[in-house]
């Protein structure tokens, strides 16, 4: 009896050694187990890329396990640095249309404003080999006409739930506090090319994982969600 009690707390210990080791796998984060993401699912996403900044995004998301985003591009920049569209793609993001120039789509006549969704999903499916599926209308700013030009193209448009104003020059802590402020399903706005979202991945990470979310893809809803007074979209964060 002796014996076989020491060698079941043996095996105990054991097992907790392997799942502890199991733990602090690289990608075991990945391993979306049902308590580690029963608070839902947000996105998170990066807006104004690819920059010469995104080779490190990329490198945070990966250290913080194997994290994925969402990565609304322009035209232009994508053009600039196509080996940064690959690897967001080649690394399991996804790429959404940002716009070509980052015009106010509303302003433009009709037919430059459609030139400026089509010819930035040719540049993505001609270097990922897939045309978007979402779209971000630069400053949010969009109408009846904008969402129809996404839908043209196969878009879903997408605006965000948590802005974190990360632009503005406001510091890391800032940025993960508006961040934190995301909902269940929400999105959060974030810019690639900028030091301070780029010390905040981690640390955003982490406060989701503190409440038992998870990062999630975007996926087109029925139900309309509220950006902000006056305007809903049609998208919310899920399992990817
Ligand atoms: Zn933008």
């Amino acid at each position: 009896m002796k014996k076989r009690g020491r060698s079941r707390i043996w095996l105990g210990a054991a097992l907790a050694t392997l799942m502890s080791a199991f733990a602090l796998a690289p990608g075991a984060a990945q391993a979306d187990s049902g308590n580690r993401c029963s608070g839902g699912y947000v996105a998170i996403t990066f807006d104004d890329g690819p920059t010469a900044s995104t080779p490190a995004y990329l490198q945070a998301l990966r250290d913080a396990g194997r994290v994925r985003a969402t990565w609304f591009v322009t035209g232009t920049l994508a053009s600039a640095q196509p080996d940064g569209t690959r690897r967001i793609a080649a690394e399991g993001h996804e790429i959404g249309n940002h716009s070509y120039t980052h015009p106010n789509l509303v302003a433009l006549d009709a037919p430059t404003a459609f030139a400026e969704l089509r010819d930035t999903s040719r540049v993505v499916r001609a270097q990922t080999g897939r045309a978007p599926k979402l779209f971000r209308p630069p400053f949010g700013s969009t109408d009846a006409r904008t969402r129809q030009d996404a839908a043209r193209l196969g878009m879903t448009e997408v605006i965000w739930t948590a802005d974190t104003v990360d632009w503005s020059g406001i510091p890391t802590d800032t940025i993960v506090a508006n961040a934190l402020t995301v909902q269940a399903g929400g999105i959060i706005l974030l810019h690639d090319g900028l030091p301070a979202t780029l010390a905040a991945i981690p640390k955003i990470v982490d406060g989701l994982a503190e409440r038992s979310l998870c990062a999630g893809r975007i996926v087109r809803t029925a139900t309309p969600v509220q950006a902000w007074p006056g305007l809903t979209f049609h998208a919310k964060a899920a399992r990817w």
